[in-house]
Protein backbone atom coordinates (compact mmCIF):
# COMPACT_ATOMS: atom_id res chain seq x y z
CA UNK A 1 0.00 0.00 0.00
CA UNK A 2 1.26 3.17 -0.90
CA UNK A 3 1.79 5.93 1.38
CA UNK A 4 -1.51 7.99 2.55
CA UNK A 5 -1.95 10.83 0.24
CA UNK A 6 -3.71 14.11 0.50
CA UNK A 7 -5.05 15.64 -2.59
CA UNK A 8 -5.13 19.17 -3.56
CA UNK A 9 -7.25 20.66 -6.09
CA UNK A 10 -6.21 24.18 -6.95
CA UNK A 11 -3.02 23.86 -4.99
CA UNK A 12 -1.22 26.10 -6.93
CA UNK A 13 -3.44 28.92 -6.14
CA UNK A 14 -3.23 31.29 -3.68
CA UNK A 15 -4.94 30.04 -0.56
CA UNK A 16 -4.24 26.39 -2.00
CA UNK A 17 -0.45 26.77 -1.85
CA UNK A 18 -0.16 28.47 1.63
CA UNK A 19 -2.46 25.07 2.74
CA UNK A 20 -0.03 22.96 0.91
CA UNK A 21 3.01 24.57 2.31
CA UNK A 22 1.63 23.78 5.58
CA UNK A 23 0.43 20.29 4.97
CA UNK A 24 3.56 19.65 3.60
CA UNK A 25 5.08 20.89 6.96
CA UNK A 26 3.38 18.48 8.69
CA UNK A 27 5.04 15.42 6.74
CA UNK A 28 1.68 14.91 5.16
CA UNK A 29 2.05 13.41 1.76
CA UNK A 30 0.26 15.76 -0.92
CA UNK A 31 -0.21 15.49 -4.94
CA UNK A 32 -1.34 18.92 -6.22
CA UNK A 33 -3.93 18.85 -8.85
CA UNK A 34 -4.36 22.50 -10.62
CA UNK A 35 -5.30 23.23 -14.43
CA UNK A 36 -2.55 26.18 -14.12
CA UNK A 37 -5.54 28.40 -15.40
CA UNK A 38 -4.97 30.87 -11.62
CA UNK A 39 -2.53 28.86 -10.44
CA UNK A 40 1.67 29.07 -10.25
CA UNK A 41 3.89 26.77 -10.49
CA UNK A 42 6.46 28.59 -8.72
CA UNK A 43 3.65 28.34 -5.61
CA UNK A 44 4.56 24.68 -5.03
CA UNK A 45 7.47 25.08 -2.43
CA UNK A 46 7.82 22.31 -1.17
CA UNK A 47 10.06 19.27 -1.65
CA UNK A 48 7.82 15.89 -2.32
CA UNK A 49 4.84 17.52 -3.55
CA UNK A 50 4.17 16.41 -6.75
CA UNK A 51 2.06 18.86 -9.34
CA UNK A 52 -0.08 17.63 -11.91
CA UNK A 53 -1.44 19.66 -14.52
CA UNK A 54 -5.21 18.97 -15.22
CA UNK A 55 -8.70 19.53 -14.68
CA UNK A 56 -11.03 18.21 -11.69
CA UNK A 57 -13.41 17.05 -14.59
CA UNK A 58 -10.79 14.64 -16.11
CA UNK A 59 -12.24 10.92 -14.91
CA UNK A 60 -9.39 9.45 -16.67
CA UNK A 61 -6.86 11.23 -14.89
CA UNK A 62 -8.78 11.21 -11.57
CA UNK A 63 -8.68 7.34 -12.34
CA UNK A 64 -4.94 7.81 -12.77
CA UNK A 65 -4.40 9.54 -9.72
CA UNK A 66 -6.51 7.63 -7.46
CA UNK A 67 -5.24 3.88 -8.61
CA UNK A 68 -1.53 5.45 -7.89
CA UNK A 69 -1.97 6.84 -4.65
CA UNK A 70 -3.48 6.13 -1.82
CA UNK A 71 -5.57 9.10 -1.52
CA UNK A 72 -7.41 9.47 1.90
CA UNK A 73 -9.08 12.76 1.41
CA UNK A 74 -9.37 15.21 -0.55
CA UNK A 75 -8.87 19.42 -0.25
CA UNK A 76 -10.70 21.13 -2.64
CA UNK A 77 -9.70 24.51 -3.85
CA UNK A 78 -9.91 24.37 -7.20
CA UNK A 79 -12.59 27.15 -8.30
CA UNK A 80 -13.17 30.81 -9.92
CA UNK A 81 -13.95 33.36 -7.73
CA UNK A 82 -14.42 36.92 -8.97
CA UNK A 83 -17.67 38.08 -8.06
CA UNK A 84 -18.18 40.48 -10.81
CA UNK A 85 -17.60 38.11 -13.68
CA UNK A 86 -19.51 35.17 -11.99
CA UNK A 87 -22.77 37.87 -13.01
CA UNK A 88 -21.72 38.41 -16.14
CA UNK A 89 -21.03 34.79 -17.10
CA UNK A 90 -22.75 32.75 -14.74
CA UNK A 91 -22.61 29.25 -16.48
CA UNK A 92 -18.62 29.89 -16.76
CA UNK A 93 -19.24 29.64 -12.66
CA UNK A 94 -21.88 27.05 -12.67
CA UNK A 95 -20.24 24.47 -14.95
CA UNK A 96 -16.30 25.06 -13.08
CA UNK A 97 -17.50 25.32 -9.41
CA UNK A 98 -20.17 23.18 -9.30
CA UNK A 99 -20.43 20.79 -12.16
CA UNK A 100 -17.45 19.79 -12.86
CA UNK A 101 -16.46 18.52 -9.59
CA UNK A 102 -19.10 16.35 -9.59
CA UNK A 103 -16.41 14.31 -12.14
CA UNK A 104 -13.97 14.52 -8.81
CA UNK A 105 -17.09 12.98 -6.07
CA UNK A 106 -17.75 10.19 -8.68
CA UNK A 107 -14.42 9.32 -8.91
CA UNK A 108 -14.02 9.61 -4.65
CA UNK A 109 -17.29 7.67 -4.90
CA UNK A 110 -15.84 5.09 -6.73
CA UNK A 111 -12.24 4.70 -5.38
CA UNK A 112 -13.83 4.70 -1.49
CA UNK A 113 -12.37 8.32 -1.14
CA UNK A 114 -14.57 9.57 2.17
CA UNK A 115 -13.14 12.87 3.15
CA UNK A 116 -13.87 15.98 1.39
CA UNK A 117 -12.62 19.52 2.67
CA UNK A 118 -14.47 22.04 0.67
CA UNK A 119 -13.28 25.72 0.44
CA UNK A 120 -16.69 27.45 0.67
CA UNK A 121 -17.40 30.98 1.28
CA UNK A 122 -19.52 33.77 3.08
CA UNK A 123 -20.89 34.73 -0.17
CA UNK A 124 -23.03 32.03 0.73
CA UNK A 125 -25.00 33.82 3.05
CA UNK A 126 -25.70 37.03 0.88
CA UNK A 127 -26.98 39.91 2.65
CA UNK A 128 -27.07 38.34 6.11
CA UNK A 129 -29.67 39.90 8.24
CA UNK A 130 -27.82 39.60 11.56
CA UNK A 131 -24.15 40.48 12.11
CA UNK A 132 -21.49 38.40 13.12
CA UNK A 133 -22.84 35.31 11.22
CA UNK A 134 -23.33 32.49 12.44
CA UNK A 135 -23.57 28.82 10.54
CA UNK A 136 -27.10 28.94 11.19
CA UNK A 137 -27.62 32.30 9.13
CA UNK A 138 -30.24 31.99 6.17
CA UNK A 139 -27.81 31.04 2.99
CA UNK A 140 -29.08 33.44 0.32
CA UNK A 141 -26.23 34.29 -2.12
CA UNK A 142 -26.94 37.31 -4.07
CA UNK A 143 -24.42 36.37 -6.99
CA UNK A 144 -23.47 33.45 -8.74
CA UNK A 145 -20.20 32.98 -7.66
CA UNK A 146 -22.10 32.20 -4.26
CA UNK A 147 -24.35 30.28 -5.96
CA UNK A 148 -22.22 28.29 -7.20
CA UNK A 149 -20.64 27.26 -3.70
CA UNK A 150 -23.80 27.28 -2.41
CA UNK A 151 -25.18 24.36 -4.88
CA UNK A 152 -21.79 22.15 -4.00
CA UNK A 153 -22.62 22.21 -0.47
CA UNK A 154 -25.81 20.85 -0.74
CA UNK A 155 -23.97 17.91 -3.42
CA UNK A 156 -22.02 17.47 -0.91
CA UNK A 157 -24.75 16.87 1.94
CA UNK A 158 -26.60 14.47 -0.84
CA UNK A 159 -23.12 12.84 -0.97
CA UNK A 160 -22.85 12.25 2.72
CA UNK A 161 -26.54 10.61 2.83
CA UNK A 162 -25.51 8.30 -0.22
CA UNK A 163 -21.94 7.41 -0.54
CA UNK A 164 -20.81 8.39 3.31
CA UNK A 165 -18.06 11.10 2.28
CA UNK A 166 -18.06 13.30 4.82
CA UNK A 167 -17.05 17.14 4.33
CA UNK A 168 -16.12 20.06 5.90
CA UNK A 169 -17.56 22.85 4.23
CA UNK A 170 -15.22 26.04 5.32
CA UNK A 171 -16.93 28.89 4.85
CA UNK A 172 -13.71 31.59 4.10
CA UNK A 173 -14.48 35.65 5.15
CA UNK A 174 -11.90 37.81 3.83
CA UNK A 175 -8.64 35.72 3.08
CA UNK A 176 -5.50 38.38 3.23
CA UNK A 177 -1.90 38.79 3.89
CA UNK A 178 0.97 35.96 2.86
CA UNK A 179 3.32 33.88 3.97
CA UNK A 180 5.47 35.55 6.20
CA UNK A 181 8.39 34.37 5.08
CA UNK A 182 7.36 35.76 1.69
CA UNK A 183 8.38 32.57 -0.27
CA UNK A 184 4.74 32.67 -1.77
CA UNK A 185 2.07 35.00 -1.49
CA UNK A 186 -1.17 36.47 -3.61
CA UNK A 187 -0.98 37.02 -6.93
CA UNK A 188 -4.25 37.03 -9.07
CA UNK A 189 -4.41 38.30 -12.17
CA UNK A 190 -6.33 40.79 -12.48
CA UNK A 191 -6.28 41.53 -8.89
CA UNK A 192 -9.14 43.02 -7.54
CA UNK A 193 -9.13 42.32 -3.63
CA UNK A 194 -8.84 45.22 -1.12
CA UNK A 195 -4.96 44.95 0.51
CA UNK A 196 -2.93 44.04 -2.50
CA UNK A 197 -4.80 46.94 -4.49
CA UNK A 198 -4.27 49.03 -1.60
CA UNK A 199 -0.38 47.85 -2.06
CA UNK A 200 -0.26 48.28 -5.87
CA UNK A 201 -1.30 51.99 -5.30
CA UNK A 202 1.25 52.24 -2.98
CA UNK A 203 4.25 50.74 -5.27
CA UNK A 204 2.56 52.86 -8.09
CA UNK A 205 1.48 49.89 -10.15
CA UNK A 206 -1.96 51.35 -9.96
CA UNK A 207 -2.77 55.28 -10.13
CA UNK A 208 -4.71 55.10 -6.89
CA UNK A 209 -7.35 53.05 -5.23
CA UNK A 210 -10.72 53.67 -6.04
CA UNK A 211 -12.76 53.05 -2.74
CA UNK A 212 -16.53 51.50 -3.04
CA UNK A 213 -19.09 53.41 -1.74
CA UNK A 214 -18.62 55.75 1.41
CA UNK A 215 -22.38 55.82 2.24
CA UNK A 216 -22.89 52.76 3.86
CA UNK A 217 -24.40 52.71 7.16
CA UNK A 218 -21.48 52.33 8.90
CA UNK A 219 -19.40 54.43 11.15
CA UNK A 220 -17.50 55.81 8.36
CA UNK A 221 -19.10 55.18 5.64
CA UNK A 222 -17.52 52.59 4.03
CA UNK A 223 -17.74 48.95 3.97
CA UNK A 224 -16.37 46.77 6.76
CA UNK A 225 -14.94 42.90 6.53
CA UNK A 226 -13.39 40.34 8.75
CA UNK A 227 -10.06 39.83 7.26
CA UNK A 228 -8.68 36.47 7.86
CA UNK A 229 -4.76 35.69 7.26
CA UNK A 230 -4.56 33.05 4.30
CA UNK A 231 -2.04 31.40 7.38
CA UNK A 232 -5.03 30.82 9.26
CA UNK A 233 -7.02 29.56 6.40
CA UNK A 234 -3.98 26.86 6.08
CA UNK A 235 -4.05 25.89 9.56
CA UNK A 236 -8.27 25.60 9.44
CA UNK A 237 -7.63 23.03 6.33
CA UNK A 238 -5.23 21.16 8.21
CA UNK A 239 -7.78 21.12 11.46
CA UNK A 240 -10.59 20.10 8.99
CA UNK A 241 -8.47 17.21 8.06
CA UNK A 242 -8.04 15.92 11.90
CA UNK A 243 -12.13 16.56 12.75
CA UNK A 244 -12.50 14.11 9.39
CA UNK A 245 -9.60 12.12 10.22
CA UNK A 246 -11.28 11.68 13.51
CA UNK A 247 -14.62 10.51 12.48
CA UNK A 248 -16.19 13.78 12.39
CA UNK A 249 -19.48 14.56 10.68
CA UNK A 250 -20.10 16.81 7.61
CA UNK A 251 -20.31 20.14 8.94
CA UNK A 252 -19.95 23.76 8.03
CA UNK A 253 -17.79 26.68 9.79
CA UNK A 254 -16.83 30.31 8.99
CA UNK A 255 -13.59 31.19 9.17
CA UNK A 256 -13.07 34.47 10.29
CA UNK A 257 -11.53 36.69 12.66
CA UNK A 258 -14.86 37.97 14.64
CA UNK A 259 -13.39 41.59 14.44
CA UNK A 260 -14.51 43.75 11.69
CA UNK A 261 -12.66 46.83 9.85
CA UNK A 262 -13.70 49.41 7.43
CA UNK A 263 -11.91 50.04 4.27
CA UNK A 264 -10.65 53.30 5.81
CA UNK A 265 -9.33 51.76 8.78
CA UNK A 266 -7.40 49.35 6.66
CA UNK A 267 -6.23 52.42 4.56
CA UNK A 268 -5.06 54.23 7.77
CA UNK A 269 -3.25 50.43 8.42
CA UNK A 270 -1.40 50.44 5.46
CA UNK A 271 -0.37 53.76 5.27
CA UNK A 272 1.26 52.85 9.16
CA UNK A 273 2.65 49.55 7.91
CA UNK A 274 4.52 50.75 4.48
CA UNK A 275 5.23 54.27 5.96
CA UNK A 276 3.55 56.11 2.38
CA UNK A 277 0.90 58.10 1.83
CA UNK A 278 -2.22 55.78 -0.25
CA UNK A 279 -3.41 57.54 -3.11
CA UNK A 280 -7.17 57.11 -2.69
CA UNK A 281 -10.08 58.20 -4.82
CA UNK A 282 -13.64 57.85 -3.79
CA UNK A 283 -16.38 56.21 -6.15
CA UNK A 284 -19.54 54.10 -6.15
CA UNK A 285 -20.45 51.34 -4.64
CA UNK A 286 -20.08 48.11 -6.05
CA UNK A 287 -22.31 45.97 -7.21
CA UNK A 288 -23.34 42.93 -4.66
CA UNK A 289 -21.26 44.45 -2.13
CA UNK A 290 -23.00 44.05 1.83
CA UNK A 291 -22.39 46.76 4.07
CA UNK A 292 -20.90 44.50 6.78
CA UNK A 293 -19.48 41.05 6.83
CA UNK A 294 -18.04 39.47 10.23
CA UNK A 295 -17.84 35.91 11.60
CA UNK A 296 -18.87 34.50 13.86
CA UNK A 297 -16.43 31.96 14.89
CA UNK A 298 -17.20 30.18 17.42
CA UNK A 299 -18.61 27.17 16.05
CA UNK A 300 -14.81 26.72 14.24
CA UNK A 301 -13.12 26.55 17.93
CA UNK A 302 -15.91 24.23 19.12
CA UNK A 303 -15.83 22.17 16.15
CA UNK A 304 -12.21 22.20 14.86
CA UNK A 305 -10.19 23.47 18.13
CA UNK A 306 -9.03 26.16 15.88
CA UNK A 307 -9.11 29.81 15.87
CA UNK A 308 -7.66 32.75 14.09
CA UNK A 309 -3.90 33.77 15.24
CA UNK A 310 -3.62 36.55 13.68
CA UNK A 311 -6.55 39.07 14.00
CA UNK A 312 -4.59 42.13 13.80
CA UNK A 313 -4.50 43.42 9.83
CA UNK A 314 -1.63 45.20 10.61
CA UNK A 315 0.24 41.62 9.92
CA UNK A 316 -1.36 40.79 7.10
CA UNK A 317 -0.91 43.94 4.95
CA UNK A 318 2.81 43.49 6.93
CA UNK A 319 2.78 40.13 5.03
CA UNK A 320 1.50 40.88 1.83
CA UNK A 321 4.44 44.54 2.12
CA UNK A 322 7.05 42.17 2.21
CA UNK A 323 5.55 39.68 -0.62
CA UNK A 324 5.23 43.13 -2.49
CA UNK A 325 8.06 44.83 -2.09
CA UNK A 326 10.44 41.80 -2.31
CA UNK A 327 8.62 40.02 -5.33
CA UNK A 328 7.06 43.22 -6.62
CA UNK A 329 3.33 40.82 -5.81
CA UNK A 330 4.15 38.41 -8.74
CA UNK A 331 6.09 34.87 -9.25
N1 LIG B 1 -12.77 47.53 -2.10
C1 LIG B 1 -12.55 48.86 -2.46
N2 LIG B 1 -11.70 49.08 -3.49
C2 LIG B 1 -11.05 48.10 -4.18
C3 LIG B 1 -11.27 46.76 -3.79
C4 LIG B 1 -12.15 46.51 -2.74
O1 LIG B 1 -13.11 49.78 -1.86
O2 LIG B 1 -10.29 48.39 -5.14
C5 LIG B 1 -13.69 47.25 -0.98
C6 LIG B 1 -14.88 46.39 -1.37
O3 LIG B 1 -15.96 47.20 -1.78
C7 LIG B 1 -15.18 45.63 -0.08
C8 LIG B 1 -13.81 45.49 0.58
O4 LIG B 1 -12.97 46.47 -0.04
O5 LIG B 1 -15.99 46.39 0.78
C9 LIG B 1 -13.18 44.12 0.37
O6 LIG B 1 -13.25 43.80 -1.01
P1 LIG B 1 -12.49 42.58 -1.66
O7 LIG B 1 -12.70 42.65 -3.14
O8 LIG B 1 -11.08 42.56 -1.17
O9 LIG B 1 -13.20 41.30 -1.05
P2 LIG B 1 -14.75 40.85 -1.03
O10 LIG B 1 -15.34 41.46 0.22
O11 LIG B 1 -15.39 41.33 -2.29
O12 LIG B 1 -14.65 39.37 -0.94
Amino acid sequence: MSERTILVTGGAGYIGSHTVKLLASKGEKVVVLDNMVFGHPEAIVSEGVELVVGDVGDRELLDRLFTEHSIDAVVHFAAFAYVGESVENPLKYYRNNTAEPITLLEAMRDHGCKKFIFSSTCATYGTPEIVPITESEKQAPINAYGTSKYMLERILEDCDRAHDIKSVFLRYFNASGCDPGGEIGEDHNPETHLIPRILMAVTGEVDKLTVFGTDYPTPDGTCIRDYIHVNDLADAHEKGLAYLRDGGDTTAVNLGTGRGFSVKEIIDAAQQVTGKDVPVEYGDRRAGDPAQLIADPSKAKEVLGWEAQYKDPAYHLETAWKWMSERGGRY
